[in-house]
């Protein structure tokens, strides 16, 4: 770069603003061809042979540029031109009809599962590969959930123990573990009690294997019956298990109320309620810390893979109709938090594939998301593991003509899946020697109304200082700031990693260091623009006597940041791309600025000579380096403001008039318009 950053912000202010004027105006656009949308969306329905319904309303929407939007070879290409304009999404209903819906950002089509999964089976291709994606993805899903902020925050508190519940083979009792201080995730302790289990499961120590088993949404929460009979029969064939409620749901609803369910604040909070709970588990002399699971079904499917993801105690894991790679789970409890945006986006087949090889067991059906497993997900598990030689690992069961529940025939699934791992007693598997406890059982305080009429915890058990609202605990143990830095981590990742494919390499280790570049690059501007934007003193511009611009104050600040955050860029680049790609990379930073202002040049300059295209270009390529330090893109386009500028001045001095080649190009523009107007 010839010219400092800091030269480009005094230099900007020095200028007159009159000589800026001209050239920052955009061309002139006469016609954006511009359409209602409902009729958009007719010319899609006849051109396609397909039917819309709408669960969104078109009134009052139009399409820019609309016969451009409209591409004959395909439908899917078309309905993203047109429907992304409104964050709209149309779903297959059969054949030929399609719903338009709201953007719902974490659903997607099959086919777009396909490509996801497509696109990450070509990161790896042997062991060695495979498992440095792993261990970033490991890293990245658990930095991105939260946890060990909150755990940071976490009391190291002893469970409050209820009564033991004696049953036929198994017992159950109720634990309250204190989290944060005053906040309990409150649950139930199922536990293998005869001697088959004993003698065939137990080790010498007289220790059983641990299944932690987060909910689902399912009604009624950890109180739910086909809930209580799978952890009541895996007891008996010599598994503990352990459940406990949902943030905002059951007990946690009477300290946080069940509005705050849905938040992102959810997921971090279920992840800990787990980790605390094995935690304790594993100080109890019953369990064996060798053979640890995870088993839920739905929204528990989830949680019991994001679980296995960031906390490698977990040995097995049995997630429940709920593997997909085009679903991310539609509550916040499941997708609030960008974990499946990480590195550039992954899935929950990827996130489980970090078990390898370790033994896992999908189970799925016709009737929800799970019905692409025999085509997408089971086949991408095996492939993994096959290179561990381990595919027979990944167990399946696959239900054809099953809808989205966890019935006994998944039950089934689980407890063959659990036999096959720990050796459990089989023929205890017999469910109707299952006690379904009501809800009064279940609950570790119980609860009553307040003198504010509020229900909260209460009874003999319960402790005197629960805080009563989730805005204190929000507020102490929640770093807002942290989320925020996360969500647009995130966004910033997911850019550098489109940019860095585009380039096409064909070697995936030089594009992860290109994407590396670029990312860091875009954190430390994004970071520093944030920090530093007040910094400037609202001043006055010497030269105009005007009051300083908000985009003059973002520049000065911008400007003053270190000349590492370049260089580091450049210099990667350069080392790792040849010049064409390295310009790639510098368009897209500058959305095509170059190449769209030579363009206005060429329609305006008649007969332009190639040392005028030559000397326009560099200046262009010029403002476009410095451009790329710069967040906004007000910012961008005042730096090219200033080599638009230098373009002009340079026309003038060597025989041209820009005011008059301008304004006839203007002129010409009006005629062309007027007399299309009147042919028609
Ligand atoms: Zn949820």
């Amino acid at each position: 770069m010839k010219k400092g950053i800091a030269t480009v912000a005094l230099s900007l202010l020095l200028l007159p603003m009159a000589a800026q004027s001209s050239s920052n105006k955009p061309l002139a656009v006469e016609n954006r061809m511009t359409q209602p949308l409902s009729q958009v969306m007719k010319q899609i329905e006849q051109r396609f042979n397909v039917t819309f319904s709408y669960n969104v309303d078109t009134a009052g929407l139009s399409v820019d540029y609309a016969p451009g939007r409209i591409r004959p070879y395909s439908f899917e290409e078309t309905l993203q031109n047109v429907l992304g304009l409104f964050d709209f999404k149309a779903w297959k209903q059969n054949d030929s009809v399609y719903r338009i819906k709201p953007f719902e950002y974490y659903r997607r089509w099959d086919s777009e599962g396909q490509q996801m999964t497509d696109y990450l089976n070509t990161l790896y291709h042997n062991r060695t590969e495979w498992e440095a994606r792993a261990q970033e993805l490991r890293k990245a899903v658990r930095e991105t959930s939260g946890v060990d902020a909150m755990l940071r925050s976490c009391v190291d508190a002893k469970p409050i123990l209820g009564k033991v519940r004696k049953y036929d083979g198994y017992t159950v009792q109720n634990l309250a573990l204190e989290l944060v201080p005053g906040y309990y995730v409150c649950g139930s302790i199922y536990v293998p009690n005869n001697k088959k289990a004993r003698k065939q499961v137990a080790n010498a120590q007289g220790q059983y294997p641990v299944i932690i088993s987060p909910n689902g949404h399912w009604a009624d929460g950890r109180y739910n019956k086909d809930l209580q009979v799978r952890f009541a029969t895996l007891a008996r064939m010599g598994a503990i298990s352990i459940s406990f409620d949902l943030f905002g749901w059951g007990e946690s609803a009477l300290q946080v109320g069940a509005e705050n369910h849905a938040s992102s604040m959810a997921l971090t909070y279920q992840l800990v309620s787990a980790f605390r709970l094995l935690d304790y588990a594993l100080t109890r002399p019953d369990v064996d810390s060798k053979r640890v699971g995870a088993c839920g079904g739905s929204g528990g499917g989830t949680h019991s893979v994001l679980l296995s993801t960031i906390d490698d105690r977990f040995s097995a894991c049995c997630p429940v109709v709920h593997i997909t790679s085009h679903f991310d789970g539609g509550c916040p409890c499941e997708s609030g938090l960008p974990v499946q945006y990480v590195l550039g986006g992954t899935t929950s087949a990827e996130m489980l594939a970090t078990m390898a090889p370790k033994p896992i067991m999908l189970v799925g059906n016709e009737g929800d998301w799970t019905h692409t497993h025999p085509s997408i997900e089971v086949p991408y598990l095996k492939r993994i593991y096959g290179f561990y030689d381990a595919a027979d690992q990944v167990q399946s069961l696959f239900l054809p003509g099953e809808r989205h529940d966890f019935r006994a025939s998944k039950r089934e699934g689980v407890y063959n899946y659990f036999s096959s791992v720990w050796n459990l007693v089989k023929e205890q598997q017999d469910e109707t020697k299952a006690t379904i406890e009501t809800a009064d059982k279940l609950i570790c305080f119980g609860s009553t109304k307040n003198e504010e009429g509020k229900v909260v915890p209460t009874g003999t058990n319960a402790p005197e200082n629960f805080e009563r609202s989730i805005q204190p605990l929000a507020e102490k143990y929640f770093d807002k700031q942290l989320y925020f830095d996360l969500r647009w981590a995130a966004g910033l990742e997911q850019k550098a990693q489109k940019w860095a494919d585009s380039l096409h390499l064909d070697d995936p280790a030089k594009t992860l260091r290109v994407r590396k570049l670029i990312f860091t690059h875009l954190t430390q501007i994004t970071r520093w623009h944030n920090e530093h934007l007040n910094d400037c003193p609202r001043g006055i511009n010497p030269r105009t006597g005007e009051k300083l611009r908000e985009v003059d104050l973002q520049i000065i600040a911008d400007a003053a940041q270190p000349k590492e955050y370049h260089t580091t860029l450049m210099d990667g680049l350069r080392a790792e791309l040849t010049s064409e790609q390295v310009e790639t990379i510098l368009d897209l930073y500058t959305i095509g600025k170059v190449q769209f202002t030579m363009k206005g040049y060429y329609g305006i300059v008649p007969d332009i000579t190639p040392t005028e295209d030559s000397v326009c270009l560099a200046y262009l390529k010029e403002a476009r380096e410095m451009a790329i330090d710069f967040k906004t893109m007000k910012e961008i386009s005042e730096i090219f403001g200033i080599a638009k500028d230098k373009c002009e001045a340079y026309f003038n001095a060597h025989g041209r008039n820009w005011r008059q080649m301008y304004s006839a190009y203007v002129k010409k523009l009006q005629a062309e318009k007027k007399a299309k107007q009147t042919k028609q």
